[in-house]
């Protein structure tokens, strides 16, 4: 905690802004809000509700095949509250809607749009759905005038089917980063991979070399914690020692930057680790 922490902590609460650092009860959340070298708040916003139509077997978001409809004023309204809340950079993620035509891109896009009307200084982060592969929709994005386009490829290839949703794999995931990138070079690509699950350490190396091959920019390494009983069970924890190792070997093939430890999650420290390699 710090001034920036309590100052945000005590705004938030007339703004009926939906936090994934609160409601997850995130441990990172003083590093996060607090800000660090470069006093960089970073907060994480959840769009188009808290119901996914997909089952990924390590997360406990719930699930449904059809969920409540999307808030059309929901674009409006939260830019509007993230612009007065006086963050620095913040990550607009969401659950998967497959049961919408272009997976909720247009929502996702008008809420950057928005918000970057409003307040042109603060950094966007969109951390995105694989949209089913449906790279009209992740154009859309690409193209909303965020800052850092990323979507999680999760685990290594060989452990794709065991983790998450069957229709989620590594090829689709790459093909999104993939195509952001293409569509507008300025961006930075950015994905997350959990440690623990199981995997080798040369199915990690071959994951992070398929990553660079697909111009992946940002990568971050988090140990896998099992939310409840009923998830994927945690089959190893990663020494401190092994996250840095991974931290060394992501710097050394490339990566604009590589964040690796226990604690990390994709969106940890993500505006400091985003202002500090662009002003170094
Ligand atoms: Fe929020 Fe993500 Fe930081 Fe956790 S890691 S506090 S969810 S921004
Ligand atoms: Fe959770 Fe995302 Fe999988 Fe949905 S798609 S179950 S929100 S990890």
């Amino acid at each position: 905690i710090g001034k920036n922490f309590n100052r945000l902590k005590n705004t938030l609460r007339d703004l009926n802004l939906h936090t994934v650092c609160e409601e997850a009860r995130c441990p990172n959340i003083g590093e996060c809000w607090g800000g660090g070298e470069y006093a960089t708040a970073t907060a994480t916003i959840m769009l188009m509700g808290d119901t996914c139509t997909r089952g990924c077997r390590f997360c406990s978001v719930k699930t449904s095949r059809k969920p409540p409809p999307l808030d059309p004023d929901e674009p409006y309204n939260t830019a509007k509250a993230i612009a007065a809340w006086g963050l620095d950079y913040v990550v607009l993620t969401s659950v998967d809607r497959d049961d919408i035509a272009d997976g909720g891109a247009e929502h996702f896009a008008k809420t950057v749009s928005n918000l970057k009307e409003r307040n042109p200084q603060i950094l966007v982060e969109c951390l995105t759905p694989d949209f089913r592969g449906d790279l009209a929709a992740v154009e859309k994005i690409a193209l909303s005038g965020l800052d850092v386009y990323a979507h999680n490829v999760e685990t290594v290839r060989e452990l794709q089917r065991f983790v998450r949703d069957p229709r989620a794999n590594i090829d689709q995931s790459l093909s999104v980063l993939k195509h952001a990138k293409k569509v507008n070079p300025s961006v930075l690509t950015k994905t997350s991979i959990m440690l623990g699950l199981g995997e080798s350490d040369q199915q990690i190396m071959n994951t992070l070399t398929g990553l660079r091959e697909a111009g992946v920019d940002c990568l971050t390494l988090g140990q896998y914690m099992q939310p409840t009983k009923r998830h994927l069970k945690v089959e190893e924890y990663v020494t401190p020692e092994k996250f840095a190792h991974w931290e060394k070997v992501g710097n050394e093939m490339g990566f604009v930057y590589t964040a690796s430890g226990p604690l990390v999650r994709s969106s940890y420290k993500a505006g400091e680790f985003f202002l500090k390699n662009l002003l170094e």
